[in-house]
C-alpha cells in the first residue's frame, strides 16, 4: 500500500477505536501528539524500505533507509511481524518514558496506544497486498488475504486508488455519522 493509504487507514482505525470507547476529556496537546504518533505508526513498518515516505522526507534518508533495511532483514520482514510489533511497542514505550518529563501534560499512555493502533493498521493493510505479511516471524511464511495471491491488491495500482482509498473514506463517513450524537455531546461538554 502507498503512504497515503496507510496514513488514512491508521487514522480510520484510531477513530473507530476511540469512538467505540466512552469519550472522556483529554488535553488538546495529547490529542495532537497522539494523532501524530498514530500517523508515524501507520508508516513505521516501512522503515525497512529505502524508498518509504518515512525516509524520503529526510535529507540523508535514503542512506539511512538502506542501512535500516539491511538491519531489519529487507522489505516486509521483522518490522512487518508480530515480533516486530512487540519490539516497536517496547521501543516507543521506552522513548515516551524518556520524553515524558518534557511532554508535561501529555498523556503518553494514550500516545503509545495511538502509535500501536497505527502500526497494527499497517500490517492489516499490507496483508491485502500480493506480497503478504510475515505475521508469525520467525516462521518465514507471508500471510495475505484473500489467501489466493491473484486476488490481492498490487500497491499503487487502480484497485488501491479507486476502491481501497475511497472505501476508507466511506468507512470514516460511516464511523462519524453513526457516532454523530456522541461527538456533538462530547464537543459541547468539553471543548470551549
Ligand atoms: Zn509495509
Amino acid at each position: 500500500m502507498t503512504g497515503r493509504t496507510h496514513d488514512l487507514a491508521a487514522a480510520t482505525l484510531l477513530f473507530a477505536v476511540v469512538l467505540s470507547q466512552p469519550l472522556r476529556p483529554i488535553a488538546l496537546s495529547t490529542a495532537a501528539i497522539a494523532l501524530l504518533a498514530n500517523q508515524i505508526g501507520g508508516i513505521a513498518p516501512d522503515i525497512d524500505q529505502p524508498t518509504a515516505p518515512f525516509w524520503r522526507n529526510l535529507p540523508v534518508g535514503k542512506l539511512f533507509g538502506k542501512v535500516t533495511q539491511a538491519v531489519l532483514g529487507g522489505h516486509r520482514f521483522l518490522s512487518h511481524s508480530l515480533l516486530g510489533f512487540a519490539i516497536f511497542g517496547f521501543a516507543v514505550k521506552t522513548l515516551l518514558a524518556f520524553l515524558g518529563p518534557i511532554l508535561g501534560q501529555v498523556d503518553t499512555g494514550l500516545v503509545w496506544w495511538a502509535f500501536m493502533i497505527g502500526m497494527f493498521s499497517h500490517l492489516v493493510m499490507d496483508s491485502f497486498t500480493r506480497e503478504g505479511v510475515p505475521w508469525l516471524l520467525p516462521v518465514p511464511y507471508k500471510f495475505g488475504f484473500p489467501p489466493v495471491k491473484r486476488f490481492r491488491v498490487v500497491t499503487g495500482k487502480k484497485f488501491e486508488s479507486l476502491i481501497i482509498f475511497p472505501g476508507l473514506i466511506a468507512i470514516n463517513a460511516f464511523i462519524f455519522s453513526s457516532n454523530y450524537e456522541k461527538i456533538i455531546t462530547f464537543t459541547h461538554a468539553y471543548i470551549r
